[in-house]
């Protein structure tokens, strides 16, 4: 049995994800990690989950999370996963990073650590949408500059990143396909007299709103025809099972910093 540890215990996915391993006859959780201070901290998690006791304390020992743990996984907050990350390299457990909202230097900050430990990061850790970003590098490759393209994500209202991980990593794949660099083309969030649209650009719109759990378009416009490719997330059930997946994939894998599309297998089809 696998040994995990799961990082906020007490959020969204958090909670998604106790429920997924708790269903897995390869894992088992051993620890339950929460924010120091948090009103969760000292209680036990299966009562505050809302069922019977089950002898997992919820703590804000990250030291000794690790010291019992196979791999954590991590749905937080972009300074504690960079922390995290380290420190799990350091106590040589595989570090499963599905957090989003980085900037350039946490990326850095991972990819050290990924020189040392093992490590699955993935804005998005369904196997639809990896599958949609290669999709989307070939059809950014196959059609030239003249279809337009804009990226269109809508998630429930408290979500404080924008654009998603996801549409960045569908961002990053249409680049990937043209051949350029996505920091060069994006336009985020147009507001105002932007003037005409700028060929080549890659465009990024977030709706924010009620429960959405997560849709993505790629629109692909051109002159007399439109293609949309698109995934809508139906259950926060999807990630947490791809986070469990990737978990248990990087138990036998040498130290690295992985991808979704290494954990499916898709990354055969990356162009
Ligand atoms: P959430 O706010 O419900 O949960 C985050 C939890 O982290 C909270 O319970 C918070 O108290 C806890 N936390 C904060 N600091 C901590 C610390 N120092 N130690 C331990 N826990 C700490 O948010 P959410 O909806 O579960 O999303 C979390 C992240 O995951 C976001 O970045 C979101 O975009 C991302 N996400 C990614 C995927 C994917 O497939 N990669 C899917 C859904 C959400």
């Amino acid at each position: 049995m696998v040994r995990i540890a799961v990082m906020g215990a007490s959020g969204r996915m958090g909670q998604m994800l106790v429920r997924i391993i708790d269903d897995s006859d390869q894992a088992t959780l051993v620890a339950a990690v929460e924010r120091a201070g948090h009103d969760w901290i000292g209680g036990d998690l299966g009562q505050k989950m809302g069922g019977p006791p089950r002898g997992i304390p919820i703590t804000d020992q990250i030291d000794e999370a690790l010291a019992v743990s196979d791999v954590i996984i991590d749905f937080t907050t972009p300074a504690v996963t960079v922390a995290l990350a380290a420190k799990a390299a350091h106590a040589g457990v595989a570090h499963i990073i599905g957090t989003t909202g980085f900037t350039e230097a946490d990326i850095a900050a991972i990819a050290e650590a990924g020189k040392t430990g093992k490590i699955v990061r993935a804005g998005n850790m369904s196997l639809g949408v990896n599958l949609l970003v290669s999709l989307t590098r070939q059809v950014a490759a196959a059609l030239g500059a003249d279809y337009d393209i804009e990226i269109v994500e809508s998630h429930h209202r408290h979500k404080v990143d924008a654009p998603s991980g996801t549409a960045l990593m569908l961002g990053e794949a249409a680049a990937q396909g043209r051949g350029v660099a996505l920091s060069d083309v994006a336009d985020r969030g147009r507001d105002g007299i932007t003037g005409a649209r700028k060929a080549g650009d890659i465009g990024f719109h977030a709706i924010r709103g009620g429960d959405y759990i997560g849709e993505h378009d790629v629109v692909f416009a051109g002159d007399g025809e439109r293609i949309v490719l698109r995934h809508v997330a139906s259950d926060r059930a999807l990630f947490a099972r791809g986070a469990l997946r990737a978990a248990l994939w990087v138990q036998a894998m040498p130290a690295g910093e992985y991808s979704m599309l290494d954990v499916l297998g898709i990354s055969a089809i990356k162009n």
